[in-house]
C-alpha cells in the first residue's frame, strides 16, 4: 500500500512542494436499526479511495480519487499542485507555517475482541428485537427502536518527511429506546451502550435485557412527571449529560483553527481568544479537563491524526486555569508552540484534516466521593441524565442543556421525575459553579459520533466522560409550558 502513496510524494517533491502527504483509505460501515418487532433497515458499504495533500508556497492544494493507480496518482498529484499555485496567487500573508516532525513510523490497532462484520445479521437483529420486546411489554410503550453500528478503518499515511503510518480501528455504537404515549403527553427515554474502539464484546443481551427494562419504565414514568420548577437551584450532572456539555462548552470552544477564524462562517467562532492562554479562569478548582488521544478504547485514539503527528495527552484545563488548545500543525504556530497536539483529523480520504476534538474528559475528585454523598448536600435541585436538547451560541459561551431524565432532589435524595427542564448558563459561570464531582469509581466514558464541523461538512467522532458532578446555583427554565 505504501509504495503508491510514496509515488506520490515524490511526484509532489519534484513538483516543488515544501511539504505533502498521502492517505489511503478502506472504510467498512455496517448499520442495523431495529423498530418495534423487526428490522426497519440494514445498511452495509465498503468505500476505498486516496486523497494527496501539497504545500507549495505556502498554500494548500488537495485532491482525491477512488481510483488507486500509478497512473491515476499522477493525475491527482498533478491537480493538487494546481489547486495550489492557484491558491498561492491569492495568499495575503506569508501563507502557512508547517509546525515541524520527525520522521515516524507506526502501526496502530485498536482493541477488536469480536470482530463486530462476523457476527451474523441474525444475532444482530435478535439482539435489538429481543430489547425491543422488553419495552414493549410495558403497555405504555408504543414504539421501542434501537440500532447497531459498526465501522473499520483501514488507513495508510506517508509524508515527504519519510513517515510510514498505518491504523485498524473498529469502532462500535449502540443505543435503544422506547415513546411511551399517554396522559395527554409522549415521552422518549434512551439508553445508550458503549460507543468505543472496541468490536462487538462490549454488547451482552443480559445487559440489553435489563436496561430494555428500566429504559421502558422511566418512559412510562416521564409522562407523570411535574413540570419543572424553575429558577436557580444546585443542579447534578451525570456522566452523559456532562459528555455533551463538555464537548460544546469545552471541546468546541478551544479548537485553535476555530479561536484564529477558520470556523466562523459555519459554526462560529471562541470565547477563549489566545490572550487566556495560561491564566484564565475557565473553572472551579474542581474542574481538571484532560485531552488524551491515547485513551484506551476513546473513539478519538487512533495512533496518528492526519497531519502524521502520534496521538497525545495534554491539559485543556488544569485545576480550573485555562492551559492551552487542540490544534495541528498548521496551527501551533498561532500560540508559540513548536509542535502540533495531534489532533487534526479528516473523515474520509476525499476530506481535507481539520482540527477536532480529542477525546476530552472531566478529571475525577480526588478524595472518595459517592453519588449518594454528593446528592446529600443538596437541598432542593435537579438530577440531569442523558442528552436532550441543547443550543450554544456561536461564541461557545451562553448555552442550554436538557437531560434525557431529569430528577428532582429535595433534601438529599431524588423526589420524583421533572420534564421540560433545561440549565441555561454561561461557560465559565457555569464551570466556576462546580464544587464537587465524584471519585474515579463512577467515571464513565461517553462515546460522541455525530460531530459536525468544517465546510463542507465532516463527521468525527471522539470520547467524552465524567463522574457525577455537582454545580451551584443554576438558572433553570422550561422547555414547554405544559
Ligand atoms: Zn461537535
Amino acid at each position: 500500500m505504501f509504495d503508491l502513496l510514496k509515488l506520490a510524494c515524490n511526484s509532489a517533491t519534484r513538483a516543488g512542494c515544501q511539504f505533502a502527504d498521502a492517505r489511503y483509505l478502506s472504510i467498512r460501515k455496517q448499520r442495523v436499526v431495529s423498530r418495534d418487532h423487526a428490522l426497519s433497515s440494514c445498511s452495509d458499504g465498503d468505500d476505498r479511495g486516496f486523497g494527496v495533500r501539497v504545500l507549495y508556497q505556502g498554500a494548500w492544494g488537495f485532491a482525491s480519487s477512488p481510483t488507486y493507480t500509478a497512473d491515476e496518482i499522477e493525475k491527482v498529484v498533478a491537480r493538487a499542485m494546481r489547486i495550489a499555485r492557484a491558491s498561492a496567487m491569492a495568499l495575503r500573508e506569508d501563507g502557512v507555517k508547517w509546525a515541524p516532525e520527525p520522521a515516524l513510523t507506526l502501526d496502530f490497532k485498536s482493541t477488536c475482541r469480536q470482530d463486530p462484520f462476523a457476527v451474523a445479521l441474525e444475532d444482530k437483529a435478535d439482539l435489538l428485537i429481543a430489547a425491543n420486546e422488553v419495552m414493549l411489554k410495558n403497555k405504555s410503550i408504543k414504539r421501542a427502536q434501537g440500532f447497531l453500528s459498526f465501522k473499520r478503518v483501514q488507513r495508510w499515511y506517508v509524508n515527504t518527511e519519510g513517515s510510514e503510518l498505518h491504523s485498524d480501528v473498529t469502532s462500535s455504537e449502540s443505543a435503544i429506546w422506547a415513546i411511551a404515549v399517554g396522559n395527554d403527553d409522549f415521552q422518549e427515554r434512551d439508553w445508550k451502550a458503549p460507543a468505543s474502539n472496541q468490536g462487538f464484546e462490549c454488547y451482552r443481551k443480559q445487559e440489553f435485557l435489563d436496561q430494555a427494562e428500566r429504559v421502558a419504565a422511566e418512559a412510562e414514568e416521564k409522562l407523570s412527571a411535574r413540570l419543572s420548577p424553575e429558577g436557580d437551584f444546585d443542579i447534578i450532572t451525570d456522566s452523559e449529560n456532562l459528555s455533551l456539555t463538555i464537548h460544546e462548552s469545552v471541546g468546541h470552544a478551544t479548537e485553535l483553527d476555530r479561536v484564529m477564524g477558520y470556523e466562523v462562517s459555519m459554526a462560529g467562532s471562541s470565547f477563549v481568544t489566545r490572550d487566556k492562554q495560561g491564566d484564565f479562569r475557565y473553572g472551579s478548582d474542581q474542574v481538571t479537563l484532560m485531552a488524551d488521544n491515547t485513551l484506551e478504547n476513546g473513539l478519538a485514539t487512533q495512533g496518528f491524526d492526519d497531519d502524521g503527528v502520534p496521538g497525545q495527552r495534554w491539559e485543556i484545563v488544569r485545576d480550573g486555569i485555562f492551559q492551552t488548545y487542540s490544534s495541528g500543525r498548521e496551527f501551533a504556530h498561532y500560540i508559540g508552540e513548536e509542535r502540533s497536539r495531534g489532533s487534526c483529523r479528516a473523515d474520509h480520504w476525499s476530506s481535507i484534516p481539520i482540527v477536532r476534538i480529542p477525546n476530552l474528559f472531566l478529571m475525577p475528585g480526588k478524595t472518595p466521593l459517592s453519588p449518594e454523598e454528593l446528592m446529600a448536600d443538596v437541598k432542593h435541585g435537579l438530577y440531569f441524565e442523558g442528552m436532550d436538547s441543547f443550543s450554544i451560541d456561536q461564541w461557545r459561551l451562553n448555552f442550554q442543556f436538557g437531560g434525557n431524565a431529569v430528577w428532582e432532589i429535595k433534601n438529599g435524595k431524588k423526589a420524583g421525575m421533572l420534564k421540560a427542564a433545561l440549565y441555561q448558563s454561561r461557560t465559565p459561570t457555569f464551570w466556576n459553579a462546580c464544587d464537587a464531582t465524584c471519585d474515579e469509581n463512577y467515571w464513565q466514558p461517553h462515546g460522541v459520533t455525530n460531530c459536525g464541523k468544517g465546510d463542507p461538512m465532516q463527521i468525527a467522532q471522539m470520547t467524552h466522560g465524567a463522574a457525577p458532578t455537582r454545580f451551584r446555583k443554576i438558572r433553570i427554565c422550561r422547555g414547554r409550558d405544559s
